[in-house]
């Protein structure tokens, strides 16, 4: 059985027991949450998140310049003000470089990749940094939500976040 009949199939328990239909489509809390896509993560658990009040923005290290088109449309249509910039320890984006990446695609498929910046990182404490140092100097971004930016650091061993200040 494939995943996607798998997912399917767990789909037809979850609607019969579902009772949220009638969610306004604005996040209630307006906030937008980017966090990594890693499968260890499970940020509506880990943070506490309601259906309807979040935007869950994920993307591979949780990176904001990637995010920016879902932010823009967060803030710009959806109504959210806060932005929380979630990365964690044990992540993918530790352990390649631009470079490697770009040759192990024209090796396998090809083509160039010389145009993608795959967004890999070194330093999980800097790159968040980093991330909010991105958004703050958006111009596509709401100058109110620049005071109300948070990262953190998830960690995978224990589920914990820890701040990193800007
Ligand atoms: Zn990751």
């Amino acid at each position: 059985m494939s995943q996607a009949v798998a997912f399917a199939k767990s789909n037809e328990s979850y609607v019969k027991a579902f009772t949220q239909g009638d969610l306004a489509l604005p996040p209630s809390k307006a906030v937008a949450v980017v966090v990594c896509m890693d499968a260890r993560i499970d940020p509506a658990a880990a943070l506490g998140i309601d259906l309807g009040s979040t935007h869950v923005i994920r993307n591979a290290g949780g990176r904001t310049s990637d995010a920016l088109r879902s932010l823009i449309i967060s803030q710009q249509l959806l109504g959210t003000r806060e932005i929380v910039i979630i990365h964690h320890t044990d992540c993918g984006m530790l352990t390649f470089t631009d470079v490697e990446l770009r040759d192990k695609i024209h090796k396998e498929l090809y083509v160039h990749a010389d145009h993608i910046a795959f967004l890999p990182f070194s330093d999980i404490e800097k790159s968040v940094r980093d991330d909010i140092a991105f958004v703050k100097a958006s111009p596509y971004i709401l100058e109110e939500s620049k005071s109300k930016i948070t990262g953190y650091v998830y960690d995978v061993k224990n589920g914990k976040i820890t701040e990193v200040k800007a």
